[in-house]
């Protein structure tokens, strides 16, 4: 396993709608037990392959508590089938927004088939934070991000704080 580099805003990979992923097999696997790892080295709940340069619809999430056995889970061409009509509010963070957080209203429960890391078909009906993760990373494989969902200007002042910073990268000073 490896762990793999997370690109953060601006990249414009971010905003890519992924591609289907038309097998699942050795090297896939060896992809989601990288993403696994770099989700938990982070530490996140969620990553989709977008977030490590891969334009492929797969996502890893593991919402266990920190007390308790990780239990990762890895979610191939990913599809909400149906959503709930009521919402939840939860302060949401993204790791290729780091130290950003802004409160996000989605439906509070929602559907989602997709196949497992072995290719076998699989629906689960997820609630709470899992619900929350899985409609966070989803919208990553269509080139959305959660800063989509709060106001233009604070978006806007998002988004410049980040150029900015890798504008200074790019000038030649790096965070150690
Ligand atoms: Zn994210």
């Amino acid at each position: 396993m490896a762990l793999r580099p997370i690109i953060i805003l601006p990249d414009p990979k971010l905003r890519l709608v992924s591609r289907k992923i038309e097998r699942v097999d050795d090297d896939l696997r060896r992809l989601i037990d990288d993403m696994i790892e770099t989700m938990h080295e982070a530490p996140g709940v969620g990553l989709a392959a977008i977030q490590i340069a891969e334009p492929i619809r797969l996502l890893v999430v593991d919402v266990a508590k920190k007390e308790e056995t990780p239990a990762p889970q890895a979610f191939v061409n990913p599809e909400i089938v149906w959503s709930a009509e009521e919402r939840f509010t939860y302060e949401e963070g993204c790791l290729s927004i780091p130290e950003y957080y802004a409160e996000v209203e989605r439906p509070a429960s929602v559907r989602v088939r997709a196949l497992d890391r072995e290719g076998r078909p699989r629906e689960i009906l997820a609630e709470g934070l899992l619900a929350t993760v899985l409609q966070h990373e989803i919208d990553h494989l269509n080139g959305v991000l959660f800063i989509d969902y709060i106001s233009k200007l604070k978006r806007d002042r998002v988004i410049k704080k980040f150029q900015k910073a890798a504008k200074r990268a790019g000038d030649g000073s790096h965070v150690l």
